[in-house]
């Protein structure tokens, strides 16, 4: 009864989307207001003289809201109601495609927009470019990369495809991100084959889809926007509630792409480990201390010098922060040398256990099972920076260990289940099993032991 109706309560809301694009457009145009008021104006004021809350500066409340509210709920959100965030909310694409509606070239996509590697690359370089300049710091920083990435969205939006979002489907930096998070959540738009076949009312030609998805073959798409524009086509097409496991263990064994796997295995999980860690490590400060040592007896003065302008490498000294060349390189190689870390690693067991199974497709089946891992990082690192802030306002959060080991363990165990579900597939050999499945909670521990000694140990 309940299950019923929490059914048709989903596929109304879907129609009810179709239906009322208008208000979601104003929902889009409010945000966009909000979004280039809170990214351009701090950016020219001062920096928040030590009196100052969130509250009553402006500088302080758009750091707040875009790093402590923004970011960490929209990865949350992901997991709760799929990409509306991008189909419904995003500023960045809606402006991107109002530029093609409105002033695109409609240029054929070129071959090089398609690479499949751009979101695991800009997701990277992204990550690491913004520790560099302390973007969640930093007014400036925030508007030159959050700021950037929308002047590109524009660019590519005036370019290329008519009134599509290009720009959202292949290079958006967080695209690859929110496509293997929202695979968890438990709403999708869906179309069923046999009634989009058996149609026989009115003709009717296909919404426009902004990112270019086959609406005919909707069915665990995490690439949907879930704009709703499709909803009701051809008596076929809704919104419907899911297992939130369906999209992995249903559907993970038909998506190949060796780039998700990689932005997941040495993005998600290594380069953020290693963007949200570097502050807080024991072992960074001990490597840098020996690496200036070395300088320091070998005459190069140079490094140590911080001279780098603020977009290279973050450099405020009425702020008594700046980095010198030497911070720059470790920081990049402390991150990077993490993202090779953890991807090399994952990706040998996974390979291996792919070998031992012979089941050359489980490499990238398996490595979803790491989603939820993955996905509870993210949120914890970001939500790092909301906590921060609130302290600094005289927030106590004496319950925040307990909450943050609960939902560490609550993720672990969630793609522990994951991982449990896709080797009961892949073998019916039990010991072959026992295994996979050992090698596989193995592969779990540094994961889960990084962020235990990101907010326990160190
Ligand atoms: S398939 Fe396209 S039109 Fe339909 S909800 Fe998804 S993004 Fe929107």
């Amino acid at each position: 009864m309940i299950s019923s109706l929490f059914k048709i309560t989903t596929y109304r809301l879907g129609a009810a989307m179709q239906r009322h694009k208008g208000i979601i457009q104003t929902i889009q145009w409010i945000i966009v207001g909000f979004y280039v008021v809170l990214l351009v104006i701090p950016a020219f004021m001062d920096l928040p003289p030590r009196q100052a809350h969130i509250l009553n500066n402006l500088v302080l409340f758009a750091q707040f809201v875009f790093w402590g509210i923004w970011w960490p709920f929209v990865i949350l959100s992901m997991l709760v109601i799929g990409r509306v965030w991008c189909g419904v909310f995003c500023p960045e694409g809606a402006i991107s495609e109002w530029t093609s509606k409105k002033f695109g070239k409609n240029k054929k996509i070129p071959r090089w927009i398609k690479w499949k590697a751009w979101p695991a690359i800009a997701f990277i370089l992204t990550t690491l470019y913004g520790q560099l300049i302390s973007v969640y710091d930093y007014a400036d920083s925030a508007l030159l990369i959050l700021g950037g990435s929308t002047v590109a969205a524009i660019l590519i939006g005036y370019l290329y495809g008519r009134e599509n979002r290009v720009w959202c489907r292949y290079l958006c930096p967080v695209n690859g991100v929110f496509n293997l998070l929202s695979r968890l959540s438990p709403f999708s738009f869906k179309s069923d084959a046999k009634k989009w076949s058996e149609y026989h009312g009115n003709s009717v030609s296909n919404p426009h889809c902004p990112p270019m998805i086959n609406i005919r073959q909707l069915h665990g798409v995490s690439g949907c926007h879930m704009c709703g524009r499709c909803a009701g086509l051809r008596d076929a097409v809704s919104l419907q509630p899911r297992s939130v496991n369906e999209e992995i263990i249903t559907y993970g064994n038909e998506k190949d792409n060796l780039w998700e796997t990689r932005l997941l295995l040495f993005g998600m999980i290594g380069v953020a480990i290693g963007a949200f860690t570097w502050t807080v490590s024991p072992w960074f400060v001990t490597a840098k201390q020996f690496l200036a040592n070395w300088l320091i007896n070998h005459d190069i003065l140079w490094p140590m010098n911080a001279t780098a302008p603020w977009w290279i490498l973050t450099n405020h000294p009425e702020n008594n922060d700046s980095f010198n060349w030497l911070d720059g390189f470790c920081v990049t190689f402390y991150i990077l040398g993490s993202g090779l870390l953890y991807g090399f690693g994952l990706t040998g067991v996974y390979k291996s256990l792919a070998k031992f199974l012979y089941r050359p497709n489980l490499y990238s089946y398996i490595a979803q099972a790491l989603i939820p891992i993955a996905a509870a990082g993210l949120f914890l690192g970001l939500t790092a920076t909301s906590v921060k802030l609130l302290q600094y306002d005289g927030i106590v959060f004496w319950w925040l260990k307990d909450a943050r080991v609960t939902i560490l363990a609550f993720f672990s165990l969630w793609s522990l289940y994951l991982g449990y579900n896709i080797l009961r597939k892949s073998t019916d050999i039990f010991y072959k099993f026992i295994i996979s499945f050992g090698l596989f909670a193995l592969s779990l521990v540094p994961i889960v032991g990084a962020w235990w000694l990101m907010f326990m140990g160190w």
